[in-house]
This record gives C-alpha cells, structure tokens and sequence, in this order.
C-alpha cells in the first residue's frame, strides 16, 4: 500500500471545537489543555466554578493511572506483567464492555492484541515490519475470549504470553466519565476534546448545538465536513493518526486487523463514530475501520444505536441518515457524500 497520507496532524487538531465564538462575553468557558493519555486534552466548560477543571483532570490522571499499559502498578501493567490482577472499579468497568463489544464486533477489536502492536513498534516508536513467521507466533496469543474475568470480584487473569491493551476504548470512557463528573456538577455546556475524541455535555450555552471539524485524512489543513453534536460523543479512528512509512513508501498504520496482525487495510481511511456512549463509539470507530464499509455498514443496520461518517480509499464519504441534516461539506470538497439509509438492501 503506497497511499500518501496527509502529514501527521497533532492529535489535537482532529477534530476541534469551531463556532463558538457567538458566545456572549458573560460566557466565556473555563479552558484547560492537559497531556495525558498519550495526547493533547482540551477541556471547555461553561460553569463558574474553577475547582471543575482541576478534578476533571484529577479524574484523567486517576483514569490513566489505573488504565495505562506501561506505568508500572497500572491495573493493566499488573495484570500484563504478573498474570492476574483484581481491577479497579474503573478498569473492571472499561474491561466488561470492552469485552462485550469484542465478541460483539466478532473481534474486529480485540483487547489481546498489545502483542502485535508491540511487535510493529507503536508501543515505543521504534516501527519496524514484523516477519510474517514473528506474527504467526504472537497471532495465537490475541484471543479476548481467553481473558478470564469476572465483574463481581473484578478479578481478571489471562494466559502465559497474553497481553492487554484498553487503548482502543480508553479515552472514549474517560469521555464518559468527565461528562458525568461536569453533569453531576450541574455544568449544562461543555464540549471536551480528548486528543480528537470529542465529547459533548449538552449544547452551547445558547442552546444550539457544537459544530466540530472531523478532520480530512488526505489533508492535514483540511476538514471532511462540520458535523453537529449535543450531548453525545464523536470519536474518530483512521491510519493517519499514527502510522509509518518504510524506504519503499509503504504506510503502515497503528489499527491492527486481529485476523491478520498487520494493519487493517478493509479499503477505509477514516471512521467517525455518533453516538451517546464514549466508551462505545470508541470501541466502534476502532473495529468498524478494521471491517470495511460493507461490514461496517451491515453492522449499523443491525444496531442502529449509532451513527458514522465512513472516508473510503477510492474518496467514497458514506454517511449514515441520522447525519445527513447534521453534517455540512466545506464548499470545494472534493467528495460527494453518499447517506445510508437504514433500509436500503437486504
Ligand atoms: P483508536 O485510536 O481508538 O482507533 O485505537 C487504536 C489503538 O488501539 C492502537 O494504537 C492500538 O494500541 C490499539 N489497537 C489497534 N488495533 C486494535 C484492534 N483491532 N483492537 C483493539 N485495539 C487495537
Ligand atoms: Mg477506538
């Protein structure tokens, strides 16, 4: 696969807040970048009440303590390095969904997957093409069915060799849980960026709905369109995000196909995933890239608790109903979207 990318963009720049400059004065949001998770985290929240901003982030470094793969006594580092582990109710948490949505997603994700990951060097930034004989020997090891875990003693135990990795829903929980944490707190406006995850706790303060940019794999200036959100998560995973190229030009990206352990190459550049869960959209956004746009769009039917805007290699912009009247292409796009509907085909 030769396809150029557009240049690594800041995580940041994803999908970023626009349009808010109409606020009042008077409206002027608390404002806090933090970097965590591996990204940059812009946090924008309508409230008069400055201590917000710090335990949100007191809540990201919590999450991220308990989550991380490599900081040492992690939930995660613990169970990786020694076997088994009982999880905090956080980590329990993310790992019961996470698990569910694996066998949902028929392993399209698949949370056992760190070792291949490691192998093609995204753990470290030390890329490197793996043999095919290096993953034939690791692939064995990426089965979530194989992680044993029980959510009412929040114990978890896996195989010799097994490794686990939440980073492919991790920051949608974290998402999830900052919008609590600010609800709770009576905040009714914020708009939460977590490295491009974008998180909306309800509308702008006046009442009309956050216009975010998802952003244009092929061009690092540009922007697929401006999509509209209330309340809800939009979270995006495509191979520009994190990839490498080796002498030949070839890209290799960081969203790995479990059938395969090389980059899932299913014909998708992007998928930004709509819905009220986080922590779903993220696992969603992850494995619909992996399945390809037909899969990808068979499974929506059949769900439907969810909508997405899906950028394929031949320059293809599906986007499913529920956007059509919420997603606006700047004037020179150089696509024409397509809207699926729920009952087309059989
Ligand atoms: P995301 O950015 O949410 O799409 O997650 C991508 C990250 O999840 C990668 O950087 C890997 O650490 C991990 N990952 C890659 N492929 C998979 C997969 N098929 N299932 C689960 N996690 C994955
Ligand atoms: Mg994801």
């Amino acid at each position: 696969m030769k396809r150029k990318l557009a240049a690594l963009v800041c995580a940041c720049l994803l999908l970023t807040g626009c349009g808010t400059s109409q606020a009042a004065p008077e409206q002027t949001p608390l404002q806090k970048t933090l970097f965590a998770m591996d990204t940059t985290m812009d946090l924008q929240v309508y409230s008069d009440d400055k201590t917000l901003l710090e335990d949100a982030a007191a809540l990201v470094e919590e999450l991220e303590s308990h989550l991380s793969t490599t900081r040492v006594g992690s939930d995660i580092y613990t169970l990786n390095h020694s076997g088994s582990a009982t999880l905090s109710p956080d980590t329990a948490q993310v790992m019961g969904r996470a698990l569910e949505m694996c066998r949902d997603t028929d392993h399209a994700l698949d949370i056992s997957i760190y070792p291949v990951v490691r192998a093609w060097g995204f753990t470290t930034g030390s890329y490197q093409v793996p043999s095919r004989e290096t993953l034939d020997q690791l692939l064995p090891m990426v089965d979530a069915d194989r992680i044993d875990f029980d959510p009412a003693t929040r114990s978890a135990a896996i195989p010799e060799g097994k490794e686990v990795d939440l980073g492919a829903v991790g920051k949608g929980y974290t998402g999830d849980r900052l919008s609590t944490l600010l609800r709770d707190r009576g905040v009714t406006s914020a708009l939460l960026n977590l490295g491009g995850n974008v998180q909306a706790v309800g509308t702008k303060p006046d009442g009309s709905p956050w216009r975010i940019a998802v952003q244009d794999p092929l061009n690092a200036d540009g922007f697929l369109g401006v999509l509209t959100i209330a309340d809800e998560a939009a979270i995006t995973s495509g191979g520009y995000e994190r990839y490498f190229e080796d002498e030949a030009g070839n890209v290799y990206w960081h969203i790995i196909d479990p059938a395969t352990g090389c980059p899932a190459h299913s014909g998708l550049l992007s998928v930004t995933v709509v819905g009220p869960e986080g922590l779903r959209c993220d696992a969603l956004s992850t494995s619909l890239f992996v399945m390809g746009a037909e899969k990808a769009e068979a499974y929506w039917r059949a769900h439907q608790d969810f909508q997405m805007i899906l950028l394929t290699e031949d320059f293809q912009l599906l986007l499913t109903e529920g956007l059509a009247d919420r997603f606006t292409l700047p004037e020179n796009s150089p696509y024409t979207p397509m809207v699926l509907s729920a009952e087309a085909q059989n």
